[in-house]
C-alpha cells in the first residue's frame, strides 16, 4: 500500500469567530448553535489571524478563548472579551471575522 500526502485525513477545521457575550452576566454564546459556552482554554490559532505574528514564537499562538465543542469536524473558537481574560493575558490585536480586535495570549508566549 503506497501512502501519499495527498491520502491524510483532512485536518480539523477551525473557525475564530467573536462569541455572543451577554452584557448583565458575562455568559458567553456560541454564534453558530446559540449554545451557551462554558469551557474556557487556550487553543492554538494559526498566527496568520495577528496583526503582528512576529509577536509570538512559532506559526501558532495559544490564546483564551471560549470553545465550542458542538461542532462536528470544526473546531470553534471564540476569544474572551480581554475584559473577561485573566489577568496574565497580554492583548495582541487579530483579525477576528474581518474586525481587528485584541486577543487575550498568555503572557509568557509573547516577546515584549
Ligand atoms: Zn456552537
Amino acid at each position: 500500500m503506497t501512502i501519499t500526502p495527498d491520502q491524510e485525513p483532512a485536518a480539523t477545521q477551525l473557525s475564530v469567530l467573536e462569541p455572543d457575550v451577554l452584557p448583565y452576566d458575562d455568559t458567553a454564546l456560541c454564534p453558530i448553535c446559540s449554545q451557551r459556552v462554558d469551557d474556557i482554554g487556550t487553543p492554538a490559532v494559526p498566527v496568520e489571524f495577528l496583526a503582528d505574528p512576529a509577536a509570538v514564537d512559532g506559526d501558532q499562538a495559544p490564546v483564551y478563548a471560549y470553545v465550542c465543542g458542538r461542532h462536528r469536524g470544526r473546531d470553534v473558537v471564540l476569544p474572551l472579551p480581554m475584559a473577561l481574560a485573566p489577568d496574565v493575558a497580554v492583548g495582541l490585536s487579530a483579525r477576528v471575522e474581518g474586525e481587528t480586535r485584541p486577543v487575550a495570549v498568555p503572557e509568557p508566549e509573547v516577546h515584549r
